[in-house]
């Protein structure tokens, strides 16, 4: 069988495709031409470092040669060679330098080849002369000196390897002059020596070329590359943008077959580490965050289609980097050899951590309130969304609760918005400090919050409130200001209270309404009844908006009496509203309803207009007497209606009395005062009513100056059984006689309460003890039943006793 195979020749062709293989080794690949330079350029870039190792030895050897061979030639020989090796190296070094820092320009590469290659053949033609001048006459020794320095320089020649022809210059010289001294010499010893010496000399020869293709394949290869890499980030959107990208490939096995210089320096590990690793293990060192539902599914998806082959984008993995936590997108096709055999991936990865923690930074932002640094309602929205998904799948209750600062407007107002925002700051602190494991606090705007109790039960959520009280009723300090501020809260409990995110806001908001009417600094749960309450007056307001619109709400008058006298001073202007199928609706709840809704300014001037529109065709002397919300004295405006109203129906200033209650003294900003001081100016009389009722106190009788005071017909009513109430009554009409200034009680209706009253020196009365408050068109027959006064013929006079 091996017989049959050396003869048949086979061995001949083995030995040719060896030998082929071997020239082709020796001559490489041309060059395409637009690589030409920057190869030339990377070459002697990669020989500027090694020439200067590589010409030392020569200079060394020389001056060793200087030294030694004291008694071998002329003197003048030695220190010639000397000379001309020691400039020469010197030389090679500045080239060198030069090299390595100016290689710019488009013939500067081939000038400096030039150069190299010239004090190449300058230093190898220089040694040259050492074998022919001395060997002849040297002794033994001395001819082993000189035969060791020749060998050692035609290898030291390897240094010129990357600039092609320079190994050459230095070393055929040397070999040349080598050879002929051997040969001269003769002998048998030498001339078999002068043998080895060209094979040893062909050696390097032969080395240096084939060392030379490989550096150019190299440089060849990595300028391609970065070539590939470019266009690579190129196509992925501009250079400036395009994040870092390195391009891999594996094998069948999925192991890293190439592996690009940058991509180990991008792993930091040497490219000799890395090669044959199998990718997948070399990113799974990962730290792998599981998520919720304890997969990885990028992660996941890469492995699936890096084991079935299939091709893959943009797949974001998480990279260990040397203990640093990098994310790699990743992607891939799958190769095919010519049999279409699956031979491995290809693709590139890029980094992209800055990227993606942009892009976390910025759902952070859109997430989270920038001043508390709470999330904001865009995470309530998926808060909600999963609580109501884990109430689905296993009925874990949880509660939403509606939070709202009390008071916090005056806090802005009297200390501006910076210590709002710091005020706000503070509180959030606070809540997030009573706060359990499964609680997310949210600020949902201004000064409300919303918190989400996940798992919770109703007594968990009672404690977590009445803890959120109690956090907020000590006060802040704000620029070393203590601020009280206190937390009202409304808690809806899921499902009870709803099951999509949209009721269950709603139902904690109509809860936080109940707590804030409570007088706030409180807490309550949402109550079925609440909701019915709110589509009662969602109807109600409807109802009203129509009736403002239609002008269908009409005004009774009702007098005001002199208490002694009995005679008509005035009447006071009261609301009365019949909403269709539901019949009278008690002013207090409309009047209070279009506070809220913002409809009391046109109804209130429509009041007005039709109250001075029936007083003008009363008598002179009789007053005419307005209810006025605080609502109408926010804004001057009202100050200008008041006076046009006055002019459009020739009524005197002083004859109009605007009844205020207390509730003005609340308003914090003060502009009401202003409004109130200009109207008093303008000649209108303001009355304080229904004194006593509210938070009275006798420091708002010293900020204002009321021309009446008007006794709440609580007082009046309980003053005959009440030893309290007698009291109060008494104080007022004390105070009031005190002052200088007229007191009514209202809500007279025995003439026992008269008689009291009187006693106690009150100067008005007004109540059903002498007449309900009667429509327009009843004034004038009331005014008619009434007997004319003994002392001035113009006043009507109530007489009890008829
Ligand atoms: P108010 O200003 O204290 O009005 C007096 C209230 O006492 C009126 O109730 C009146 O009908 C009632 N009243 C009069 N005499 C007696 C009596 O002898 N016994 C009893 N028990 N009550 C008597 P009304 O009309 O229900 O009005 C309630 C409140 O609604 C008013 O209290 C006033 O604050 C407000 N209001 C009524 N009309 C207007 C209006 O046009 N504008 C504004 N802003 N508020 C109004
Ligand atoms: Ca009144
Ligand atoms: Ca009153």
């Amino acid at each position: 069988m091996k017989r049959n195979w050396i003869r048949s020749g086979r061995w001949i062709h083995l030995v040719l495709v060896w030998v082929r293989a071997g020239l082709d080794a020796l001559v490489p690949e041309p060059i395409p031409p637009r690589y030409r330079q920057a190869v030339a350029v990377e070459a002697l870039r990669s020989a500027s470092y090694l020439i200067p190792a590589g010409s030392l030895p020569g200079a060394m050897a020389a001056l060793i040669a200087f030294l030694s061979m004291r008694d071998l030639g002329h003197f003048a020989f030695r220190l010639g060679l000397l000379s001309v090796i020691w400039c020469s190296t010197l030389g090679l070094m500045v080239v060198s330098l030069l090299v390595a820092q100016t290689l710019r320009g488009r013939d500067a590469p081939f000038r400096y080849r030039a150069t190299v290659r010239l004090l190449a053949l300058v230093q190898g033609c220089a040694w040259g002369t050492l074998p022919i001048a001395l060997f002849a006459a040297a002794s033994s020794d001395m001819r082993v000196m000189v035969a060791c320095i020749c060998a050692g320089l035609i290898a030291t020649s390897l240094a010129f390897v990357s600039v092609s022809g320079a190994t050459e210059a230095m070393a055929v010289p040397l070999i040349v002059a080598s050879y002929v001294t051997l040969i001269r010499t003769g002998g048998p010893t030498f001339v078999h020596l002068s043998y080895i010496l060209v094979v040893y000399g062909g050696f390097i020869l032969l080395m240096s070329w084939r060392m030379r293709g490989v550096s150019i394949d190299y440089i060849l290869s990595r300028l391609m590359q970065q070539e590939q890499q470019t266009t690579l980030q190129m196509l992925l959107g501009g250079e400036e943008q395009a994040p870092l990208s390195w391009i891999w490939e594996t094998d069948a096995e999925g192991r890293l077959c190439f592996v690009a210089p940058d991509l180990a320096v991008a792993l930091r590990r040497p490219v000799a580490e890395i090669e044959g690793q199998v990718l997948s293990d070399l990113l799974r060192s990962v730290h792998e965050h599981p998520d919720e539902d304890g997969l990885t599914p990028s992660w996941d998806r890469l492995q699936e289609c890096l084991s079935g082959g299939v091709a893959f984008r943009g797949v974001v993995v998480e990279v260990d980097v040397r203990g640093a936590v990098q994310h790699w997108s990743l992607t891939g096709r799958p190769l095919f050899d010519a049999q279409l055999h699956f031979s491995g991936f290809k693709g590139f990865a890029s980094d992209v951590t800055g990227q993606l923690l942009a892009q976390r930074q910025a759902a952070f932002r859109a997430h989270h309130d920038a001043l508390t640094g709470l999330p904001n309602r865009h995470a309530l929205a998926e808060a909600l969304r999963s609580a109501l998904n884990e109430l689905g799948r296993s009925a874990t209750p949880f509660g939403l609760l509606s939070l709202d600062l009390d008071h916090f407007k005056v806090v802005n107002d009297r200390l501006g918005h910076r210590a709002g925002d710091m005020l706000l700051r503070e509180v959030s602190q606070r809540m997030l400090a009573c706060l359990g494991e499964r609680d997310m606090l949210i600020r949902f705007g201004g000064d409300e919050f919303v918190l989400l109790s996940r798992g919770a039960s109703v007594s968990s959520v009672d404690m977590l409130a009445r803890r959120l009280v109690q956090t907020c009723e000590t006060p802040f300090t704000i620029w070393d200001e203590p601020v009280s501020v206190g937390m009202s809260i409304g808690i809806a409990m899921a499902p009870a209270a709803g099951d999509t995110a949209e009721t269950l806001i709603e139902a904690a908001d109509l809860a936080l309404y109940r707590a804030k009417h409570a007088g706030g600094q409180t807490w309550r749960f949402f109550e079925n009844a609440f909701r019915r309450q709110v589509e009662q007056r969602r109807d109600l307001l409807r109802d009203l908006r129509q009736a403002v619109t239609d002008q269908t709400i009409t005004l009774t008058f009702q007098p005001v009496v002199d208490a002694h006298t009995l005679a008509v001073k005035g009447f006071e202007t009261l609301a009365r509203w019949r909403r269709p199928g539901h019949g009278l609706v008690s002013p207090d709840r409309f009047i209070k309803l279009a506070e809220e809704a913002g409809l009391i300014e046109e109804l209130g001037g429509w009041i007005l207009d039709r109250a001075c529109a029936a007083a003008q065709f009363w008598p002179q002397h009789l007053r005419l007497a307005v209810n006025v919300s605080v609502g109408q004295l926010y804004s001057t405006r009202f100050v200008g209606e008041v006076a046009a109203c006055l002019a459009r129906y020739g009524i005197a200033a002083s004859r109009l009395d605007l009844e205020i209650t207390e509730t003005v003294f609340m308003d914090a900003e003060g502009a009401s005062f202003g409004v109130l001081q200009a109207l008093r100016d303008l000649g209108v009389k303001i009355v304080l009513d229904d004194f006593g009722r509210g938070f009275s106190s006798l420091g708002f009788l010293k900020g204002f100056e009321f021309s009446k005071i008007k006794i709440d017909s609580g007082f009046v009513r309980d003053m005959m059984h009440d030893q309290r109430s007698a009291s109060i009554v008494h104080a007022v009409i004390a105070l009031a006689a005190e002052m200088g200034i007229v007191v009514t009680a209202e809500g007279v209706e025995t003439v026992a309460q008269l008689t009291a009253l009187r006693r106690q020196g009150c100067t008005q009365a007004q109540g059903y003890l002498f007449s309900e408050p009667v429509p327009v068109d009843h004034v004038s027959t009331l005014l008619a039943r009434l007997r004319p006064s003994m002392l001035g013929a113009k006043d009507y006079v109530f007489d009890l006793a008829q």
